[in-house]
């Protein structure tokens, strides 16, 4: 019996009568093999070797776009970082804030944003944010953040009571 290398369905080849460079396909995948040998049956899959590295293919797939990331964590003012509380940034020479997120169950945020030379204001809006305790948190100072090309900035933000 000669069972296809892709899905070891069995071939329902005659090892007798198979011939050296006789291709057979299978029935339940459709790949295609070549008789490599004969006794045993050796198959190949054909169009394996075909496949070369292509380098300007290679240059041709698509490259992750670059980005700088703004990457916080919102603290309360015991040192405890806050979850779900509303991140407000917007470029400094603008006046509205341009990207909106929330911190994570860490108290954790991250914002992508374009790569090149600029200020960001990054702020916590707590309007209706509400602790278990019923204590009312009142923003922190501002945070400006400087990017120069596609880096990481990791800041704080830190609330007040
Ligand atoms: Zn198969």
């Amino acid at each position: 019996m000669v069972y296809c290398p892709e899905c070891e369905t069995d071939l329902d080849i005659d090892e007798d009568e198979v011939d050296e460079g006789a291709v057979v396909s299978c029935p339940e995948c459709g790949a295609d093999f070549e008789v490599i040998t004969v006794n045993p049956v050796e198959l190949k899959k054909v169009g394996e070797d075909e496949v070369e590295e292509d380098e300007d293919e290679e240059d041709d797939r698509e490259k992750p776009k670059p980005y700088a990331l703004i990457f916080g964590t919102v603290w309360d003012p015991d040192g405890h970082p806050l979850y779900g509380v509303k991140v407000k940034i917007r470029r400094a020479d603008e006046k509205r804030a341009h990207w909106e997120l929330y911190s994570n169950h860490t108290g954790e945020f991250a914002q992508r944003l374009p790569v090149g030379k600029a200020d960001y204001i990054v702020w916590a809006d707590v309007k209706g944010y509400k602790l278990p305790s019923g204590r009312q948190l009142k923003p922190g100072p501002e945070v400006t953040v400087h990017i120069d090309d596609d880096e990481r900035s990791d800041i704080g933000l830190h609330l007040d009571w």
